[in-house]
């Protein structure tokens, strides 16, 4: 049985208490490791590693500070298939996809920061007339803390820690329970990289347990949160009262709108990968897609016949859809599957388990769509996060904006039309952080990546990420 241990001041270190949590394998329902279920004084132990780390990082020059990320980034490329197994088996998800999507991006992460941070400047400004001279100063804060989800595990973990200590900050960083194999493995990298110890302190165990000691810790000055919308409301109400800086990448519940001017084949066969992607559980998968009426019916012919193609099973093999992440979380797929059918909908396609041989034990899910009678009805309305997607047509761009904007998440959508003058019109309207057209999660680092109502607060991405990350201190120089 593996063991997962804490990495704190560079040393792999079990939990003060002894407490441990079963690691469970979801694509054959196994428990397969154990975690450290660390606790309040894993957390300060981690802390006081972090504070004692911060004088000597923040005062290390941006050369060097960029030299160990892109040494990081490089680890990470080298060990590539030992992490993509991890992730797989960690997570469910198809080898296939954490080797071609989840390593290189974590990398990819590492290697942006390492770079960015030798390209981030401030603003002067020279009050003419009153002879004075304006300088931001761009201070890394302190001790920071990043929390991350299971869905994404290495890549939105990296995509958090790696502007933080980019920017000079120490960490305090856990990544989720569910999900903690490649976040261990990272701590050997560290080390091989040269990061100094302490810089990144690396604590495993529950959200109530060892991220609420984070959350709660009085000198932990930043939050850097990604995961569901109410966890987001707790971190914020805890966290508003002690002042802390926060950024919060939370739930999404996706428009996918689909106009008859479209490139169809370009649309089909994208709209098949960002409906079921990872087993849906993308927080930018299109869960609701709607059509333009005179494109509905064969839609929804072409869509069904391309979904029922695509293999469901074990993830180590050549499969499209490996297993959810977990019994609670396919149980919760469920019950919405069931709830659409309570709530009128019709299921085209899927809505079933599906027994792969061998491996009886795991969590494995037909790819869903489902035909739902209006765009209020829960399952259009909530965040199932699963291998589900709802089906509605539409007339008229009002009516579409009505439906895509009805929802309390607003975190991307995207858009496939031909129509130059109709893209930028519903650009603007959508109430979303991120706008897809004609393309579907497409990332260049450089652009702000964030979510708008429920589904968070702040941006993260290139320069904005570093901002979050640093202080801005206005110097006012009066001279003669
Ligand atoms: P979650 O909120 O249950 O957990 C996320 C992290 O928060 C985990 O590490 C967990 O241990 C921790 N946590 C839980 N309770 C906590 C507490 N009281 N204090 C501090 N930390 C706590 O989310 P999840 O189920 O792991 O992830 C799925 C959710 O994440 C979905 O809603 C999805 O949309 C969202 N997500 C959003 C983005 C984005 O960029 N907006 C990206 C990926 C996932």
């Amino acid at each position: 049985m593996s063991k997962i241990l804490n990495y704190i001041n560079g040393e792999f270190t079990p939990p003060l208490k002894n407490e441990w949590i079963d690691n469970v394998n979801p694509s054959e329902g196994r428990v397969y490791g154990q975690i450290a279920n660390s606790t309040v004084e894993d957390i300060e132990k981690a802390y006081q590693a972090a504070k004692a780390a911060f004088s000597s990082w923040s005062a290390t020059t941006i050369e060097e500070r960029s030299r160990i990320l892109l040494k990081i980034a490089d680890l990470i490329e080298a060990h590539l298939d030992r992490l993509a197994e991890a992730e797989s088996m960690d997570n469910g998800k198809p080898l296939s996809l954490a080797k071609s999507v989840d390593i290189p991006r974590a990398s990819a992460n590492f290697r942006f920061f390492g770079n960015a941070i030798t390209q981030f400047s401030s603003d002067a400004h020279e009050s003419v007339g009153l002879n004075t001279l304006n300088f931001t100063l761009r201070q890394p804060i302190g001790v920071v803390g990043c929390i991350s989800p299971w869905n994404l595990p290495l890549y939105l973990f990296s995509w958090k820690v790696a502007p933080a200590i980019a920017a000079g900050n120490t960490v305090v960083a856990k990544p989720s329970e569910v999900t903690p194999m490649t976040a261990f493995l990272l701590g050997e990298i560290l080390t091989e990289a040269g990061l100094p110890k302490g810089v990144l302190n690396i604590v495993h165990g529950t959200g109530p347990s060892a991220g609420q000691a984070i959350i709660e810790h009085p000198n932990i000055k930043a939050i850097s949160f990604t995961g569901g919308t109410q966890t987001g409301e707790h971190i914020a109400r805890t966290a508003a009262p002690m002042f802390k800086k926060l950024s919060l990448e939370l739930g999404g519940k996706n428009p996918n709108i689909i106009f008859a001017d479209c490139n169809y084949a370009q649309m089909l066969k994208t709209t098949v990968r960002s409906s079921f992607a990872n087993q849906g559980q993308i927080c930018l998968c299109g869960s609701r897609i709607f059509v333009e009426k005179p494109l509905y019916a064969k839609f929804k012919t072409d869509f069904i016949a391309e979904v029922q193609k695509l293999k469901v099973g074990h993830p180590m093999e050549e499969v499209n859809l490996g297993a959810v992440v977990s019994e609670a979380h396919r149980d919760k797929i469920e019950s919405y599957i069931q709830l659409a059918q309570e709530e009128g909908g019709t299921i085209l396609t899927g809505g079933k388990r599906v027994t792969v041989k061998g491996y009886e034990n795991g969590y494995y899910l037909e790819p869903t769509v489902i035909e739902v009678p209006d765009a209020q009805c829960r399952v259009n309305q909530e965040e199932i996060f699963g291998p589900v997607v709802t089906l509605m047509p539409f007339e008229t761009e009002e009516e579409v904006m009505a439906y895509a904007n009805g929802v309390k998440y607003g975190l991307s959508a995207t858009l496939w039309t031909s129509n130059l003058d109709r893209t930028l019109r519903l650009s603007k309207q959508l109430e979303t952080g991120i706008v897809w057209v004609n393309t579907w999660l497409n990332r260049d680092l450089r652009t702000p990546f964030g979510g708008v109502k429920a589904s968070g607060v702040g941006r993260e991405g290139g320069f904005e990420a570093l901002r979050f990350f640093t202080e801005a201190k206005n110097v006012c120089i009066k001279y003669e």
